[in-house]
């Protein structure tokens, strides 16, 4: 019986979706994040904000809330180009990948939480990697999750679950995921306070959120909530 996690969580939709979850299920949760000099502290900006609101807003949550972990991955800007990390624009690769896969990163992010894990003694780790949306990301897959538990478990000796509660579905889906965890104020906090926008956009408030509307991420964010609220009307 697994009793506590530790959620990877950047800020945005997703990961705070996933967070939820987590306190809906686990009787301790914490959360660890990774600041590897993207472009935009937005994320990170974000992420403290939702965080200080679960607590103010859901006190069947708030007091199962653990610790926050920032960890430093500076070197990843050193060893990758990408436009996450880089001032270039967004393009398509001629691999297929987005130029904002940063090659390694979510197994890095793994690793060093299953070590952060282990030292808190957490169980689970959860994270919101998704193959059913555009982005393909090999590191996302549910093979690669499959695979890094295995590695991770037998490389430390000690069982770890990774946990992917949104990979099989769409974001239409996690809007409503959201919904039927936290009701309408997760929703509301959600628009209000996670960021996605690859532009670091907190300037325009679309029905959505903030964002700049063109990017891929919001792209993706609005219309799944586009489709979410089509669904529910
Ligand atoms: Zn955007």
């Amino acid at each position: 019986m697994h009793t506590s996690a530790l959620v990877l969580f950047s800020g945005g939709q997703d990961s705070t979706t996933c967070l939820a979850l987590a306190l809906s299920k686990y009787e301790r949760v914490e959360t660890i994040a990774f600041d590897y000099r993207q472009r935009h502290s937005v994320e990170l900006e974000a992420r403290l904000r939702v965080l200080e609101q679960i607590k103010l807003q859901f006190p069947q949550w708030a007091h199962k809330l653990g610790e926050d972990h920032l960890l430093d991955l500076g070197v990843l800007g050193q060893v990758s180009e990408t436009s996450l990390t880089r001032d270039v624009a967004f393009k398509m690769e001629s691999s297929g990948l987005p130029n904002t896969f940063v090659p390694g990163r979510n197994l890095l992010f793994l690793t060093l939480a299953a070590a952060l894990a282990y030292r808190r003694d957490l169980q689970v780790m959860v994270t919101g990697v998704c193959e059913t949306d555009f982005s393909g990301y090999p590191d996302c897959r549910d093979d690669t999750m499959k695979a890094m538990q295995l590695a991770l478990s037998l490389g430390m000796d000690k069982r770890f679950l990774i946990e992917t509660p949104l990979m099989w579905i769409d974001k239409a889906d996690t809007w409503a995921l959201a919904a039927s965890l936290g009701g309408p104020p997760l929703v509301d906090l959600i628009i209000e306070h996670t960021h996605t926008c690859y532009l670091g956009d907190r300037v325009h408030r679309q029905a959505w959120g903030y964002g700049c509307g063109e990017c891929p991420a919001c792209d993706l964010r609005a219309k799944g909530y586009d489709r979410w609220i089509a669904a529910t009307e």
